[in-house]
């Protein structure tokens, strides 16, 4: 058992501090956000994360897992101190290091002996050395610092977390790398690799993931504009790539770009970072702006269909989050998409089965918010599908056809296809990139 503290009960910290606690330790959770703090204690998740809820009331209930606001007394019973705050993008595009570095000075100020602090948080190279820096002017106290890049994928998180497919722990201290192995050793019965390595190494090998993740979306989003051009089928085109075991079959799906609260930020700050060292990631750049282009393709589609005139027309979304199982829309495709029906004056009725509350603090009275997808089609003049939900994969499209106004669906994640909809009363059926009249 040890004792650690989680800076920053967010998206990762929260379901970090859970699964320690879930093998025995005891893991205090801090946040600068009092009301937040305040749900927790109630044993209310603010966030939708499957198997979260379980695991968090399990361990508050014995006693492992607590909340704080206090970061001080936290940081004082703890060993470990892991940093899970946010690092949004600067204006420049370089990760904002503020959150880090606040919680890297508050975790010296409450220094009372050797600690082991622990970076989770995606940061760019140098910002282990920006951390020891700090804490060195505000404490005497021996400590390490861990660079811990976290892999989980929002809407599987716990489960990423509980079974990771590796784990990166930059260090150069042996003491550090023991505690951490030990700390790490119940999620890795099933042999994964413990990839001990320099700061910087662990540092950069996060954004060179999420990069070369990014840059599989944007590339199976150009096949698909050229397999739309020469008249081929991407969803064919892609079975074919995905049978290439050098290619493999993940992550080769078209679709209205890539959204989220990492793959937008984290590209933008590896492509800073590369400017710095005057190695600019060209490739990069072009995954990049083929994002923002991608993020254009249904608003053409529907600007073309509709002649225009988008002026009046109801519009039903279904989708909100950035992926499904999830109530994240942070740099979500729904976001753009909605900003641009708003300003060609169309109105917009939306549902989500996760990401109603968080769309609602950002469009306020806007839109109209639906209790079931069903509801969001009364009178619609057309459906557009932003988030690839299961339950919006086998809808009753007769039901669909009778409550639309006009019966057209601009399918922004190909989860329909032109053979599933033959026979029902569907005017016209737009996807990425299979347009197809019926
Ligand atoms: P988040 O915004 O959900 O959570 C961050 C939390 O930190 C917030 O609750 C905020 O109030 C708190 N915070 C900010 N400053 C603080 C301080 N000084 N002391 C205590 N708490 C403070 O962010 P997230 O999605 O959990 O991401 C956290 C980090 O993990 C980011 O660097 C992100 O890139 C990285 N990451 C995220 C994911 C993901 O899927 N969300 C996956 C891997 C890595």
């Amino acid at each position: 058992m040890m004792n650690i503290c989680v800076i920053g009960t967010g998206y990762v910290g929260l379901v970090v501090g859970a699964c320690f606690a879930d093998m025995g330790n005891e893991v205090r959770c801090v946040d600068v956000d009092a009301d937040k703090i305040a749900k927790l204690r109630k044993g209310k998740i603010p966030i939708f994360e499957p198997e979260l809820e379980d695991v968090v009331k399990r361990n508050v209930l014995e006693k492992r897992l607590t909340f704080t606001t206090d970061l001080a007394s936290a940081v004082k019973k703890s060993l470990i101190c892991f940093i899970a705050v946010g690092t949004p993008p600067g204006e420049d595009g370089s990760a904002d290091l503020k959150h880090v570095l606040d919680a890297a000075k508050g975790i010296a100020a409450a220094m009372n002996d050797y600690k082991i602090i622990v970076n989770k948080s995606t940061v760019p190279v140098g910002t282990a050395d920006k951390v020891r820096a700090a804490m060195r002017k505000v404490t005497t106290h021996p400590f390490d610092v861990v660079s811990n890049p976290e892999f989980l994928k929002e809407g599987a998180a716990v489960a990423d977390f509980m079974r990771p497919s590796r784990i990166i722990i930059g260090t150069n201290s042996p003491k550090a790398e023991h505690a951490l192995k030990e700390l790490y050793s119940p999620f890795n019965r099933t042999g994964k690799p413990i990839l001990v390595m320099s700061n910087a190494s662990a540092e950069i090998a996060k954004y060179a993931a999420n990069a070369m993740l990014a840059t599989r979306i944007s590339f199976m989003n150009e096949i698909a504009n050229l397999a739309e051009a020469v008249g081929a089928d991407i969803e064919e085109v892609r079975n074919a790539l995905a049978s290439d075991p050098r290619i493999g079959n993940k992550f080769l799906f078209a679709g209205v770009g890539y959204g989220g609260s990492c793959f937008p930020k984290d590209v933008k700050a590896i492509i800073h970072t590369a400017h710095q060292h005057h190695r600019p990631l060209l490739v990069m750049e072009a995954v990049q702006a083929a994002n923002e282009r991608q993020k254009k393709v249904l608003q053409e589609k529907m600007q073309t269909h509709f002649n225009h005139q988008l002026k009046g027309k109801r519009i039903a979304i279904w989708g909100l989050a950035f992926k499904p199982n999830t109530d994240d829309i942070r740099e979500a495709p729904s976001l753009t998409l909605i900003e641009f029906l708003l300003r060609h004056h169309a109105s917009v009725s939306v549902f989500d089965p996760a990401a109603m509350e968080e769309t609602k603090k950002i469009f306020t009275n806007k839109l109209k918010y639906c209790k079931n997808s069903y509801e969001a089609l009364a009178e619609a003049d057309a459906l557009v599908i932003l988030t690839e939900w299961n339950e919006f994969r086998y809808p009753d499209f007769t039901k669909l056809s009778t409550l639309m106004r006009h019966p057209v669906i601009f399918d922004g994640r190909n989860i329909y296809s032109e053979e599933m909809l033959k026979g029902y009363r569907i005017d016209a059926y737009y996807s990425i990139e299979r347009t197809t009249r019926l």
